[in-house]
């Protein structure tokens, strides 16, 4: 191993559930059997994070904890036994750090629901540091030529929201509703009209409709208008599919009401907290052949996949910059709604 090892980085630390992250000099970590060490470039800010820090979804990650998991970076280190992959590699990391790879779902390409999986920034350290380590078989390998801050968002907006809209089933040419135009909300935009999906854009701020609909959401609705689930009836006839990225109960259940019959709504956004309980007609969804499905980030096929649409230039996020020193900031604006699009740290950026 190289000198690095004992090196120290800088990290943001989250301690305490609820409170900003702390900054500080931490060891960086020595990749084990199957692991490599990444250098971070970029790292994403995902709600997810925002979810960590406060702590609002039943299963807590533990403390102290760094964040991330909208991560792209090169390899600058591999430990004993990884094959395929070469130090100065770019790599992509995503939520998923790793899954057993011998369970019924991993086996049944379903390894996004396998009992043991790791969450990065989550149950393992993430991106919001200069070093990283990840498990070499879970990463992304990208095109030397991409744009790391361009593709962090792609590594859990993108590949989140890609995996929901297959889920959906929606065919080309049909409907779907993206109910929430955040961070996850705009890529799903981009990923449905590439898919021949059109789309049905719905939010509670109209500064995020103005960016769906230039994305090509061709009507656009504001959630909070008492006759929303009417004007997407009237307008579309209701929409074959919802994909719901949306942080509020509400929003899920306005969803189920701009479905056609036999519509499927797919869920992604994960209120927590109190608002994880929704309330939906039995009769509505018995006599309307609805279906309900959960989404849960992606398959690294998913995520290959998602990586390829960006890397054509099909979706594209929506990006402000920002040095790790403003993460607080960033999180504190994400409680309010208020980012447009995605932040993404730049770990290249004085600190
Ligand atoms: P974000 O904060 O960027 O976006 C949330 C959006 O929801 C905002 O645009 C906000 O205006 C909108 N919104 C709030 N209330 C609404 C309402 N009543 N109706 C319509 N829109 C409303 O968050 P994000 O990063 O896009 O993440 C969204 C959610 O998805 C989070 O809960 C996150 O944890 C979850 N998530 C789930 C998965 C998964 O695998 N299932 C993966 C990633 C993120
Ligand atoms: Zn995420
Ligand atoms: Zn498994």
């Amino acid at each position: 191993m190289t000198a690095i090892n004992h090196d120290l980085m800088t990290a943001a630390v989250l301690y305490e559930f609820g409170k900003p992250l702390v900054l500080e000099q931490v060891t960086v970590p020595i990749p084990g059997q199957g692991q490599i060490l990444i250098k971070v470039i970029a790292c994403g800010v995902c709600h997810s994070d925002l979810h960590a820090v406060d702590g609002d979804w039943a299963t807590q990650p533990t403390l102290p904890l760094i964040p991330g998991h909208e991560v792209a970076g090169r390899v600058v280190a591999c430990g004993p036994g990884v094959e395929g992959i070469d130090i100065g590699q770019l790599v992509g990391v995503a939520w998923m750090y790793s899954s057993c790879g011998r369970c019924e779902y991993c086996l049944a390409g379903m390894e996004t629901i396998c009992p043991v999986t790791e969450g990065t920034g989550y149950s393992k350290p993430g991106g919001y540091a200069d070093y990283m380590v990840a498990v070499a078989d879970f990463v992304a390998k990208l095109p030397d030529d991409v744009d790391p801050i361009a593709i962090a968002p792609i590594l859990c907006a993108g590949v989140t929201t890609y995996r929901g809209l297959k889920r959906s089933g929606v065919a080309p040419g049909q409907w779907v509703a993206v109910v929430g135009i955040g961070g996850l909300g705009h890529v799903a935009v981009q990923y449905a009209v590439a898919m021949g999906m059109r789309v049905v854009a719905v939010d509670v701020d109209n500064d995020k409709l103005d960016l769906a609909r230039s994305l090509g959401a061709e009507i656009v609705v504001n959630g909070r208008a008492s006759n929303a689930i009417t004007e997407v009836r009237k307008l579309a006839g209701g929409v074959h599919g919802v994909v719901v990225t949306a942080v509020a109960t509400p929003a899920f259940e306005q969803a189920l009401g701009m479905l056609r019959p036999a519509g499927v709504a797919v869920l992604i956004g994960l209120p927590g907290g109190h608002a994880d309980e929704m309330r939906m007609s039995i009769s509505t969804l018995v006599n309307g052949e609805l279906s309900l499905r959960g989404s849960n980030v992606g398959t690294r096929i998913d995520l290959q996949e998602a990586v390829d649409f960006a890397v054509r230039g099909a979706v594209s996020a929506t990006i402000r910059t920002v040095p790790l020193t403003e993460i607080n900031g960033v999180l504190d604006e994400m409680r309010h709604g208020r980012i447009v699009g995605r932040v993404v740290i730049d770990m290249r950026s004085t600190l």
